[in-house]
């Protein structure tokens, strides 16, 4: 069998070759899907394959695959690559640890608590708070809910679902809330969509309103998902007006933080979050703005005995030793659970808090750069608003849905698009903190050259209602 010197070795190389790759060109070459299983040989055999051949098609692989770490990556709201992260998570996957007990993660479980117990003094949630870390935003979303769920209806838990819960998420929130309430047993349609302002923010009269309707009709509400951050305008749901009424009628309220949370580092923009402390459970997601490899989600709960009672289940075989604090595995979802933690605490560690707060500033700095230069542009139309790193635009009024792709398919650069009431636009999410000034002024230039060289994508213009 091989041995890992050599594999490591193999590693090296083909990253080097990978680096070398991205450098020469940021934007891998597109396979259409209908032509994967000719372009790359990814099928699985009976007889094993030689180095060579093994190595080639490894090498295929990475070549092939979309590349987010490079600085024409706006895709999504992830990119770029915190090397000192990236050395934390290598190093997770050498250590193969599962994170439920002390008897098998050791110092690791000091490591995850470490950083949940600073992100509580971050979040000022005082003494009896802790968290863990799930496997994403949406499943963070989906163990508060469960926490409101079994707070609300204790007898949920033996007996199923048999009360008229009710949950409150604004239209613009994330669709994992959607998922969340079918999988809770609660159901989709026991989820009031909260309308949204003209810039994307939750409106607080109109769900109080909701709620007081609610309970006129014998509804019982649960639960309240409350934005820092929304997917497509990067919004923040006024969380302190929203605490007011959640406290005034015993409704769990949660932070999902899954895109912005992170702004808990930064002194400049933690105001947006005004008010979190009053909320009952809070999550962020750190491969989002702080730039650790996927995944790395954090949930933090102001009570700890929430997770306790919603998530913990007595089972001899595996908690034999060591008190609960230190047997992680009581207040998770999973049973075997990968350490998220460490690639997280290595870049922590490495760039202190300070360093944190700048790889946080330094994305809302970029935005200013993009924002500004759709201002001041007369071909550009701007769609988003101060305080977010998401720039939605349209530019030469062109279909942003066919410049989108366009763009992706002669490999200029990837970047998405979304929609807010009635318009559709290119939205430029500027989380890539290893990005400089140049890079998002690059973007524009790339764009606009390609236009210019390919004036038939103007033809396909936009009806602008
Ligand atoms: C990304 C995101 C999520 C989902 O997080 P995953 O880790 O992708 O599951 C939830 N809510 C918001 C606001 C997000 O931006």
């Amino acid at each position: 069998m091989s041995n890992i010197n050599s594999d490591l070795a193999l590693f090296n190389e083909l990253v080097e070759a990978l680096l070398n790759e991205e450098e020469k060109n940021p934007v891998a070459d597109r396979i259409e899907a209908d032509k994967l299983y000719d372009s790359i040989d990814l099928s699985l055999n009976e007889s094993a394959m030689i180095d060579d051949e093994f190595k080639t098609v490894l090498r295929d692989v990475l070549i092939s695959t979309p590349k987010t770490a490079t600085n024409l990556f706006f895709n999504q709201l992830f990119g770029g690559r915190q090397g000192k992260a990236v050395l934390g998570d290598l190093l997770a996957v050498m250590l193969n640890n599962s994170m439920y007990t002390y008897k098998v993660a050791g110092p690791q479980v000091g490591i995850e608590q470490e950083i949940i117990r600073q992100s509580c003094d971050l979040i000022g949630y005082g003494s009896q708070s802790n968290g863990t870390f799930p496997t994403g935003g949406s499943m963070s979303n989906y163990m508060a809910l469960i926490m409101a769920r079994d707070v609300k209806d204790p007898s949920c838990k033996l007996e199923g679902m048999r009360n008229p819960l009710v949950v409150y998420t604004s239209v613009e929130s994330h669709y994992s809330n959607a998922k969340n309430v079918s999988f809770a047993g609660i159901g989709r349609n026991n989820i009031r969509y909260i309308q949204a302002d003209s810039t994307g923010r939750m409106i607080p009269e109109k769900l109080e309103e909701q709620i007081i309707k609610d309970l006129e009709d014998g509804c019982i509400p649960t639960y309240v998902n409350v934005t820092a951050g929304t997917t497509v305008l990067g919004a923040f749901d006024p969380i302190d007006k929203i605490a007011d009424i959640t406290e005034k009628h015993g409704i769990w309220l949660h932070v999902d933080g899954a895109y912005c949370g992170s702004i808990i580092f930064s002194e400049k923009y933690k105001h947006l979050l005004k008010g979190m402390e009053r909320s009952d459970s809070f999550s962020y997601n750190a491969h989002k703005m702080i730039g650790t490899p996927m995944t790395c989600s954090i949930i933090l709960v102001k009570d700890k005995k929430h997770l306790h009672s919603s998530f913990s289940n007595d089972a001899d075989y595996l908690y034999q030793t060591d008190g609960d604090d230190f047997n992680l595995g009581k207040t998770s979802f999973q049973c075997g659970r990968r350490n998220d933690a460490l690639k997280f605490w290595t870049l922590w560690k490495s760039v202190g808090t300070k360093g944190l707060r700048q790889i946080v500033d330094q994305q809302f700095d970029l935005a200013d750069v993009a924002r500004e230069y759709v201002s001041n542009h007369p071909d550009y139309t701007l769609y988003s608003f101060e305080d977010s790193i998401s720039i939605c635009f349209n530019y030469k009024n062109i279909d942003p849905t066919t410049l989108c792709t366009v763009l992706y398919e002669h490999q200029i650069t990837v970047v998405g698009f979304g929609s807010f009431n009635e318009d559709t636009f290119i939205r430029l999410v500027t989380i890539n903190a290893t990005n400089s000034k140049e890079d998002i002024l690059n973007f524009f230039n790339v764009m606009e050259e390609f236009v210019e060289k390919n004036p038939q994508v103007l033809t396909k213009s936009l009806s602008f209602s």
